[in-house]
């Protein structure tokens, strides 16, 4: 019995000076005073301690590991190490690490997250969104702008231009905008009505010559075009990729070679370019092009080294040798992108972005911006886009009836109603909140990549679930449908800024697992240096996280020592369950990689399920937050259980494939019962939460108005908007509800004649029948006037669609 107590006595205290990470003094003196006590009680146990405590001596007391332990860890890591290639090192320095390195470090202090205080928008911003943003969403019909223009309306691009806004990143004294990152995004969530529209003004305020430019450019280069791109005097586009070169970049085959040319009787120092772009956005129409290009100096013009490695230059369009003009035609949206070719291409020095100075720092430049711009434009036109979807899929499933009642009653159409629902919620937290730290300074990279990757998989989920919740009403194009378009184009925001599949298997967890570790670039860069001490140091920290982790890890899994989380009683249960599934990553993190080494790179289904795991968990914070935060509305909550549930549950998910497919069986079996010792904990959100989620986004309520709050609402622009009329329909539902009933009860009770199967007939009869008040007649003509325009598709003639009128095959021609 003694035994037993001494022995509980040591894996609870184990535990708990583990879970302090206390370091080794305590330990070694807890297995020592315990050891010695054992001695008298059961010896075999008092020898296993004391040799215990020894063990933890050597190990843990610096003086004496670093004498012969720590100099033979370091041989071994320096073995075992991946090696980070120059173009990896750009990457993983680029950006800032914020909370997505708390997530990693498995003990995430969440006052670090909510420091991030929301000044929310200023007055001109909230003005511009209301206005300007109103009227530009207005000007928009997809099948006008994909079939029959092809372009946006060119008092639309008039309108942009003159309104600034392909000048929002551009700061005020440059004649830009100036806008906040939160602003930004939710000018495009409101441009998402039309994926070209936000497309066309997304791109120009992202990753390119703009923001080069602010970053880099010099002086004279930013006084002579930022203010020319802010009024959309000049229009910008960025070649990088090429046929040869799309995920892997850096491997662009595009020359500049340095040399001489005379100019005008003056003899110029330059560059000769020779590059093969495609794909490139705006470039059909754009005035100045952004290369990226592999600067060589043969002939040693600016010194020794030859291969001097990627450069950047703004080269103006009508540069002699430039091959510009032609389209592609990306599928679904019909937004200007096209190839762009040169040969012999002479362009002075000073295009060089940033001047000479900043020739080789290439693809350092595009890495440090990209963490930004890909916070914002793809995972805002994802938000963007499920707003609408949500709002014209509430209200056609609320005014669709079928079997005589709505469709949105039934539960099979509740399904993917409410995974939209949420969906799009989880969305407009993650993409507000992320742009929220970028106001606050941040450079979020690891967070860009996942918003990336994860909102533009649940935009391509959410439209899914739109279309087949909208049958064959989304399958027929027109003028309108106004889903059908925005659908179809849905792998453009999958493929481009980092195609989804390298992003989600390679980048998250591949640039987070250095990047965001507390202690692996530590690592790193004392094995570069060959810094024993700073090995030692690093290392050693790095062991008492993995021990601490675990403790953390089994002991939160059996229920035990919550820990403290600033959210009110509705949040707090995920918040505290995301400490445990924190430090259950960091652990399997470190698991893995201690234990496939360099091959992880090439384990990319590994390294993707790593990648979720922290993906969920940042997405789940996000939402968190923004509960927190903002103001509540009735049904909310049930959102916010939905999203969580469905976002820890694949989190769970995740850590299961990866115990299934870690190839150390015996490794994955002690992770298992370590991280999840009583099994999982989230199963797929209940069907109470997904009725009535369904429910209040397919009514006129609160809930519907905040999720819907950023879409272009009014009817008050130059074309029609079917979410006003979704809306509208929505505030009369409940009194033409009782009327249906009334009228349908009648005539199931055969009150009515039979042939009055057509709702308008039925309710002329029961009005004729006196069930029905003429007010109420009229009240319900109009609004099934209105219900039958939402529902009609269009048609055309039957040649409409050949572009090739000539070739024509008339089947019925006789
Ligand atoms: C409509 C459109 C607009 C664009 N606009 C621009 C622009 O303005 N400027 C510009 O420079 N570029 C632009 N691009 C290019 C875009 O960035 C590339 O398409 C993108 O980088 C992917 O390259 P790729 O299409 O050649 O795919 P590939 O590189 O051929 O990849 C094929 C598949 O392999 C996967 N893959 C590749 N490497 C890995 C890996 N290591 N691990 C796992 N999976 C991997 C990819 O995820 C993808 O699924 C645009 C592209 C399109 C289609």
């Amino acid at each position: 019995m003694l035994t037993l107590i001494l022995l509980i006595l040591t894996v609870a205290g184990l535990l708990v000076l583990m879970r302090r990470e206390a370091g080794a003094m305590p330990i070694l003196v807890m297995l020592g005073g315990l050891g010695l006590v054992s001695l008298l009680v059961s010896p075999v146990l008092g020898v296993l301690l004391l040799l215990g405590a020894a063990a933890v001596a050597v190990a843990g007391l610096p003086a004496l590991r670093i004498q012969w332990l720590t100099p033979r860890l370091f041989a071994m890591f320096k073995r075992v190490s991946p090696k980070v290639s120059d173009t990896e090192r750009i990457a993983l320095e680029a950006g800032t690490v914020a909370w997505d390195g708390e997530l990693f470090s498995g003990r995430p202090q969440w006052d670090k997250l909510m420091s991030y205080r929301d000044d929310g928008l200023t007055e001109e911003e909230r003005s511009f969104l209301e206005r300007q943003c109103s009227v530009a969403a207005g000007m928009c019909n997809a099948w006008e702008i994909a079939k029959e223009r092809a372009d946006l309306p060119e008092e639309l691009w008039q309108y942009l231009k003159k309104e600034g806004f392909f000048g929002m990143i551009i700061p005020k004294e440059y004649g830009g905008l100036g806008f906040s990152a939160k602003a930004q995004s939710l000018v495009l969530q409101k441009l998402s009505i039309s994926e070209t529209l936000m497309v066309t003004v997304g791109v120009p305020n992202s990753l390119g010559p703009g923001e080069l430019l602010l970053k880099y450019g010099t002086q004279a280069q930013k006084d002579h075009y930022l203010p020319r791109l802010a009024d959309g005097r000049e229009i910008p586009c960025f070649g990088l990729t090429g046929p040869r070169a799309g995920s892997d970049a850096t491997s662009l085959p595009d020359t500049g070679i340095m040399c001489k040319q005379v100019i005008d009787g003056e003899e110029v120092l330059g560059l000769r370019l020779n590059f093969e772009k495609r794909w490139i956005t705006l470039a059909p129409i754009a005035t100045v092009v952004g290369l990226a290009f592999r600067l060589f100096d043969p002939d040693h013009l600016l010194g020794e080294e030859e291969d001097r490695g990627i450069t950047l230059a703004l080269v103006p369009r009508n540069t002699a040798g430039m091959e510009i003009g032609r389209r592609h035609h990306p599928i679904g949206s019909p937004f200007l992108n096209g190839p762009i070719k040169g040969k012999d291409v002479f362009v002075p020095l000073d295009t060089i972005i940033g001047g000479t100075e900043m020739i080789g720092q290439g693809w350092r430049m595009l890495v440090e911006c990209l963490s930004i711009g890909r916070c914002i434009t793809l995972p805002s036109g994802a938000s963007g886009t499920m707003r609408y979807a949500l709002g014209w899929t509430g209200g056609f499933a609320r005014i669709r009836r079928q079997f005589n009642v709505p469709v949105a009653e039934m539960e099979g159409v509740q399904e993917p109603l409410a995974r939209l629902a949420s969906l799009g919620y989880i969305a407009q937290a993650a993409v507000y909140q992320t742009a929220n730290t970028i106001d606050r300074g941040e450079k979020p990279s690891v967070p860009s990549a996942i918003l990336k990757s994860q909102l533009t998989e649940f935009q391509r989920l959410g439209l899914s679930d739109a279309m087949d919740i909208h049958g064959g009403k989304a399958v027929t194009l027109g003028p309108r449908n106004y889903l059908g378009i925005g659908y179809s184009a849905n792998p453009v925001s999958i493929t481009v800024e980092g195609a989804n599949i390298m992003t989600r298997n390679l980048m998250i967890f591949g640039q987070g697992a250095i990047r965001c570790h507390p202690f692996v670039l530590e690592e790193l860069a004392a094995s570069d240096s060959n810094d024993l001490k700073a090995f030692d140091r690093a290392f050693f920290g790095h062991a008492a996280l993995v021990f601490g982790n675990a403790a953390r890890s089994f002991t939160m899994g059996l229920g035990i020592g919550k820990p403290s989380v600033p959210f009110d009683e509705v949040a707090a249960p995920y918040a505290r369950d995301m400490a445990r599934l924190s430090a259950g990553f960091s652990l399997c993190a470190d698991a893995a990689m201690a234990s496939l080494g360099a091959t992880l790179k090439q384990r990319e289904m590994i390294s993707a399920r790593l990648g979720d795991v922290l993906s969920n968990l940042y997405l789940a914070s996000m939402v968190l937050k923004h509960w927190q935060e903002g103001d509540k509305v009735e049904g909310e909550a049930a959102l916010l259980h939905y999203s969580c549930i469905h976002l820890l549950q694949r989190a769970e998910q995740a850590f299961d494939e990866l115990f299934d497919n870690l190839p150390n069986r015996a490794l994955a079996g002690v992770l298992r019962a370590v991280t999840m010792p009583l099994g999982r904990r989230w199963k797929r959100p209940a069907d109470h939460l997904t009725r009535e989620i369904a429910q209040s986004v397919s009514r006129d309520t609160a809930l519907r108005a905040k999720l819907l709050a950023a879409a272009w609402q009014q009817n008050d622009g130059a074309k029609d908007n079917p979410l006003a009329h979704y809306n509208a329909l929505l505030a009369d539902y409940d009194r033409a509800e009782a009327l249906y009933r009334t009228v349908n009860k009648a005539y199931a009770k055969d009150e009515l004649p039979r042939q009055a199967l057509h709702p308008e007939a039925r309710l002329e009869a029961a009005r004729e029948k006196g069930l029905v008040s003429e007010e109420d007649a009229e009240f319900m003509r109009r609004f099934e006037a209105e219900v039958l325009e939402l529902l009609t598709v269009d048609d055309f003639e039957y040649d409409e669609f050949a572009t090739d009128k000539a070739n024509i095959l008339r089947h019925n021609a006789a």
